[in-house]
């Protein structure tokens, strides 16, 4: 049982990540007070995203012992002397990036990525330590929150404010993963009414980008997974057309462009992070004005490219959070949510207590699994 009392020191159960390959264990841990501009949050559910598989494995860096998950929702137990927008018993949604609205990059209106509250992967707290330890050893957070804890510590600057009245499963979903997706089609591509597009990888990611292409107006919308049993639920998100790469000799790029009368889809986004996909989504894409997005984390650290398509104007880049911004963006989304025009409830197909945290890792290796759900208290 956890001690719960403002300013002190918290004992409760987190799952930790001992070492690559190493399953998790529940563990006692201690989680601190938050510092002037943190809070610490009494975490209700979380979810399991695939990032927390490849950190897991030591990407982009080794750290051990770690508490992962960055998926989640809690309320707020408790908050730092510098906080301002929140207070005791709001709930809450982690997100990774801040958005200071002043900075360069903020004023760009181009990227999300903030210079004054940044992407963290260094899995420590902006200031650069830790609020969490187990038995005396530090132990590291995964984007500065860790959501498979009865309790975590994560910047004000880092969370969004949620609706109280908000399906918590829903809340902790659009935390990542779905998010991404989502953000990735509306924002980055900025997929237009009447554009064609191609989704590789058709997990909750994959499957909030078709939902954003929809939403957008997408006429065609191609979905691409070797899983034949993803087809009927990216249907219900507004997949127009499915490609299952392992019933044909032919690359994915050629299946594609069939589908399109033989030039390519306006944009690409690749999420099943497998890196030879890379260039295959930008060869898929329309010559001169396509553009492939690559949204899927993977453990590479280099990747080949198609010469010509680049050559021919073909554009690739990449995003992190579907480019979405914490203030600016998520009032949409969340309106979006309200609405019920998003299909949160098509995720859901498996739900855990915490205790059972090894099960997730093989739930998500089944054909019919889209978001394992984790209860915590
Ligand atoms: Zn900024
Ligand atoms: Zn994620």
């Amino acid at each position: 049982m956890s001690k719960s009392s403002r300013s002190q020191v918290i004992t409760c159960k987190a799952a930790v990540c001992w070492g690559n390959g190493e399953p998790m264990k529940i563990e006692e841990i201690q989680v601190e007070p938050p510092k002037s501009s943190e809070i610490r949050v009494k975490m209700l559910y979380a979810s399991f995203c695939h990032s927390d598989i490849l950190c897991a494995q030591g990407f982009p860096i080794p750290l051990y012992p770690r508490v992962l998950g960055h998926e989640g929702v809690g309320v707020v137990e408790s908050i730092g002397d510098e906080v301002k927008d929140l207070r005791e018993g709001d709930l809450v949604i982690p997100g990774y990036i801040g958005e200071c609205q002043e900075c360069e990059n903020c004023t760009s209106g181009k990227t999300n990525l903030c210079l004054k509250h940044p992407l963290t992967l260094n899995g420590l707290m902006p200031d650069g330590t830790s609020r969490m330890s187990v038995r005396g050893q530090k132990l590291y957070h995964l984007l500065s929150c860790s959501t498979w804890s009865e309790y975590m510590v994560v910047d004000a600057n880092l969370v969004y404010k949620i609706d109280p009245n908000l399906n918590l499963a829903h809340a902790s979903f659009l935390s990542c993963g779905f998010s991404t997706g989502f953000g990735s089609s509306w924002k980055v591509a900025k997929v237009e009414k009447g554009s064609s597009i191609a989704v590789i990888g058709l997990g909750a990611v994959g499957l909030g980008a078709i939902e954003g292409a929809r939403i957008q107006g997408a006429s065609q919308i191609i979905g691409v997974d070797i899983n034949e049993r993803k087809k009927e639920k990216a249907q219900a998100f507004g997949m127009t057309d499915f490609i299952n790469p392992k019933e044909s000799e032919k690359s994915i790029s050629e299946l594609i462009k069939e589908k399109t009368g033989g030039l390519g889809v306006d944009f690409c986004i690749e999420c099943s992070g497998v890196t030879s996909l890379i260039s295959e989504a930008l060869v898929a894409t329309k010559p001169g004005i396509g553009k492939a997005i690559v949204v899927g984390g993977g453990n590479a650290a280099t990747v080949q490219i198609n010469f010509l398509s680049l050559l021919c104007g073909g554009t690739l880049m990449g995003c992190i959070f579907g480019g979405l911004k914490i203030k600016s963006d998520f009032p949409y989304l969340f309106e979006k949510c309200n609405k019920k025009e998003l299909h949160l409830d098509e995720l859901l197909t498996h739900k855990i207590p915490l205790e059972d945290i090894n099960k997730a890792f093989q739930l998500i290796k089944q054909p019919d699994c889209v978001k394992v759900l984790i209860k915590i208290e």
